[in-house]
């Protein structure tokens, strides 16, 4: 039977303290015992139920993690105050001294530059990878590699990775599989393919409003355990820990993920079609120019669409940034990095969010300096947009008043 994602976040049902519809916020970062013993137990991850300090887990921290695990259909998930702050953790529970990783080479410019720079100071150290070739990724597997690290749906260029068949690898060779599923909730499930630990930064679709950072990793009860323990656990240890009133508000927002997802799927395929037959070149997943189209169908829990990330090359920077500050003039959404607002946001992500990668491997994965990074907003007239959007195009040149499919 089809994973019905949303359907399993709808059918959770909380009360408040006093009969809320909301469950009630745990206003509070350290919890009294009615006997020392259970706090001891408590310690030692013994008493089921119980709460002890807010750094380990706290009541609303809980519900979120809860919900998230049933969108992603793993048994439990631990929710962290970032994205990097689930991300990063994760990495280190799973990889000591010596360890090696497989990681795709086109992933988020932090989690890149926490590969490239950071982790090879605890000598855990990362081979790059293009994600889509699978006989490259099994070949750099070596005695030493302990996980395979990737994206659904990579960050900046969109590349899909075949999740069903790199957990195949990965099983065969006894490694972990994390996939980061931030472009795509909802649309993919990765545990459901086989994927062993699915990571989210919540700042993006899944909270939606631009207001608060969050992260999540979802997984075996017995994985996030270890991500807790009091004694090695790198959630534990680490301490980025979400503050609950955070943890209440995301939850909020994840209850209407699903209507937004549709709304962003329908309008970035909408724009993506028709930027596509002006003679743009545009990258999105639903359009069957697309190399990872036919995969991402097979993957996709279908009725939330693509995903609300398309890109634009529009040539050259100069070019790029002309266009965008035009777009945010005209109050086309936002010059500003980050995704899954109801705005729409653009950004050139060879010099921000992916300006980590060095130049010249920006240039051997297809990073160019004239593409533009748009994560389509929640806007109710999407060809009243495109017009728009389109009209932007035309005064800076980028496309062509006599070429475009429809003259203004
Ligand atoms: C933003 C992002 C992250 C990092 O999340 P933060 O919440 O900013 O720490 C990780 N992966 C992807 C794909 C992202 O877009």
């Amino acid at each position: 039977m089809a994973f019905k994602p949303a359907d399993r976040i709808q059918d959770l049902q909380y009360f408040g303290e006093f009969g809320g519809v909301n469950p009630s916020i745990s206003d509070s970062s350290t919890y009294t015992f009615l006997s020392a013993k259970t706090m001891f137990d408590t310690f030692e991850g013994n008493a089921e139920g119980c709460y002890l300090y807010s750094r380990h887990s706290t009541p609303s921290n809980l519900y979120l993690g809860q919900a998230l695990a049933a969108m992603e259909g793993t048994e439990t998930a631990n929710v962290a105050a970032s994205g990097m702050g689930a991300i990063t953790p994760a990495i280190m529970q799973l990889c000591k001294g010596g360890d090696h990783i497989v990681a795709s080479r086109t992933i988020y410019g932090g989690t890149y530059a926490f590969l490239k720079n950071f982790a090879p100071q605890f000598n855990i150290e990362t081979s790059f990878v293009d994600i889509t070739k699978l006989d490259e990724v099994e070949a750099s597997i070596t005695p030493k590699t302990k996980i395979i690290y990737c994206e659904s749906v990579s960050n900046p260029l969109l590349e899909i990775a075949d999740i069903e068949e790199i957990s195949k690898i990965a099983k065969k060779h006894g490694l972990k599989l994390l996939v980061d599923n931030t472009f795509s909730p909802l649309s993919i499930s990765p545990a459901k393919l086989g994927a062993d630990v699915v990571l989210h930064s919540l700042t993006k679709f899944i909270n939606g409003s631009s207001d608060t950072m969050g992260g999540v990793a979802c997984g075996t009860q017995e994985f996030i355990d270890e991500l807790r323990n009091v004694n090695d656990g790198a959630n534990m240890l680490l301490g980025p820990a979400m503050d609950s009133l955070r943890a209440a508000s995301i939850l909020k927002n994840l209850r209407t993920l699903h209507i937004r997802m549709k709304q962003h799927s329908h309008n970035a395929l909408n724009l993506a079609q028709k930027f596509e037959a002006d003679g743009l070149k545009t990258v999105y997943p639903g359009l069957k120019s697309h190399p990872g189209h036919e995969l991402f169908k097979k993957m996709m829990n279908p009725e939330y669409g693509f995903g609300g990330m398309m890109t634009i090359d529009v040539g050259s920077l100069d070019k790029a940034n002309e266009l965008m500050e035009l777009m945010q003039e005209r109050n086309l959404g936002y010059l500003a990095v980050s995704l899954g607002f109801y705005k729409t946001l653009f950004s050139a992500p060879g010099t921000s969010t992916s300006s980590e990668i060095p130049e010249e491997e920006q240039k051997e994965m297809g990073l160019s300096d004239g593409l533009i990074r748009f994560s389509i907003g929640l806007d109710n007239d999407i060809e009243r947009t495109y017009e728009m959007m389109k009209a932007c195009m035309i005064k800076v040149g980028v496309l062509n008043a006599t070429t475009v499919s429809e003259v203004l």
